[in-house]
């Protein structure tokens, strides 16, 4: 039976758990959902919040942390306690208009003095790719929890010492994925759960930008890659939450038009393609060579649904139709709301002892995928 707006209005408030239970319970060829389903009962060593708001420390005072910081303001639950960054002016300048004292203010060499400080319950970290297990490892050594962006690192072994680091210091680590917190994308998982199309048969999916000459993007020793890794890898993880499937199956190539010497490390564009177990197929697309609206579109045996933009901070759209029903809801949530949602499920988690919706092991598996799409093309990373 299709959802009415009602429905629509409370799926913003409904857990995340309770719409991508398929992807958590799927069968993983790396056997995965057994961990995440035991992660859940294990507390985290950390100080318990004791009702006051969870306190973060940003690492990497750049774009996307600019929208965190806003995001976790915005919140009851969460606030900014410290910040890490190379430049102190910049960080004192933040620190001021968001409440956080000079003495919280680290530098990176110093950062691990973070351990003594009890108004950090947890770390995020927004740094370069190729910094995250790095912080990741160092913040959980402190005996912090840690919300890192995507992608969660750049290879698959990092991805895993990470995973062990939080585990062997009983904190929680949840990887940004900002989307399995969002009401357009949880919309979309939930008609297809609820059969609104009928059997999904095939995705397509894209996202890519023209990329600014000079970015850490385009050096691969930062990155890991070009942009499956940066922009990509929202439309592998749309596919795994939109079936609610892993892969088994990619082909792939990589290629580079480069008209003016912007890629030389790292490739233009990727496309690759998915085969699921069920059956259904996936066609995606990336670029760092022009602007590609990052969308899906998911057809079914009795119908479609398209979310464009679907990837985006805010002016997310979802369409449809199926039966008789032709669905257009423009989703009104500004930016950060994304961020706040992000920020409030994760101290959300520390506070009761709960193990966040998209953990270590979710960012892993997309570093293994990412990994293989790699090798389709004939490319190690
Ligand atoms: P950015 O370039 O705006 O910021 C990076 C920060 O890292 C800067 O403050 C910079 O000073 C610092 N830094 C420290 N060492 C550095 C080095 N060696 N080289 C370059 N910068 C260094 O980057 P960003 O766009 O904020 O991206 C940061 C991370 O966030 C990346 O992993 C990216 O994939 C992720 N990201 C996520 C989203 C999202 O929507 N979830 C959006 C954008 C970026």
């Amino acid at each position: 039976m299709p959802l009415t707006r009602r429905d629509f209005a409370k799926l913003g408030t409904l857990s995340l758990a309770a719409v991508f239970a398929p992807v958590l319970n799927a069968q993983s060829p790396t056997g995965l959902s057994s961990a995440i389903q035991n992660a859940a009962s294990a507390p985290a060593a950390a100080a318990s919040s004791g009702g006051r708001k969870t306190g973060y420390a940003v690492i990497g005072l750049g774009r996307i942390a600019g929208h965190f910081i806003q995001g976790a303001n915005n919140t009851s639950n969460s606030k900014i306690s410290a910040l890490v960054s190379g430049h102190r002016d910049k960080a004192e300048r933040i620190a001021a208009s968001c409440g956080v004292p000079s003495s919280s203010i680290y530098s990176y060499e110093n950062f691990d003095e973070i351990v003594h400080n009890p108004a950090v319950d947890a770390v995020y970290v927004a740094l370069p790719n190729s910094m995250h297990a790095e912080y990741t490892i160092r913040a959980a050594r402190a005996g912090k929890h840690v919300l890192c962006e995507k992608p969660m690192s750049v290879t698959v072994a990092e991805a895993e010492a990470m995973i062990a680091a939080c585990k062997a210091a009983n904190v929680k680590l949840m990887i940004a994925y900002r989307c399995h917190y969002e009401p357009t994308n949880l919309r979309a998982v939930q008609l297809i759960r609820d059969g609104a199309i009928g059997q999904v048969q095939a995705i397509e999916s894209a996202f890519g930008y023209d990329i600014a000459p000079g970015e850490w993007r385009l050096n691969k020793k930062l990155a890991g890659g070009g942009p499956l890794f940066d922009v990509g890898i929202y439309s592998l993880n749309a596919c795994r939450y939109l079936t609610g499937e892993e892969p088994q199956h990619f082909s792939a190539f990589v290629s580079t038009i480069d008209h003016d010497g912007r890629f030389n490390e790292v490739e233009e564009s990727l496309s690759w393609t998915i085969k699921f177990p069920s059956g259904i197929v996936a066609a995606c697309n990336t670029t760092y060579g022009g602007s590609m609206n990052g969308f899906f579109r998911v057809h079914g045996s009795k119908g479609w649904i398209e979310a464009a933009p679907a990837f985006n901070y805010d002016g997310l759209r979802l369409t449809a139709q199926f039966s008789n029903t032709l669905l257009d809801e423009p989703n009104p949530a500004r930016d950060p709301s994304q961020f706040q949602a992000q920020a409030d499920h994760l101290s959300n988690c520390i506070q009761n002892g709960l193990e966040p919706k998209s953990p270590g092991e979710e960012g892993l598996r997309d570093m293994r995928y990412i990994s293989e799409i790699y090798r389709s093309a004939g490319i190690s990373i």
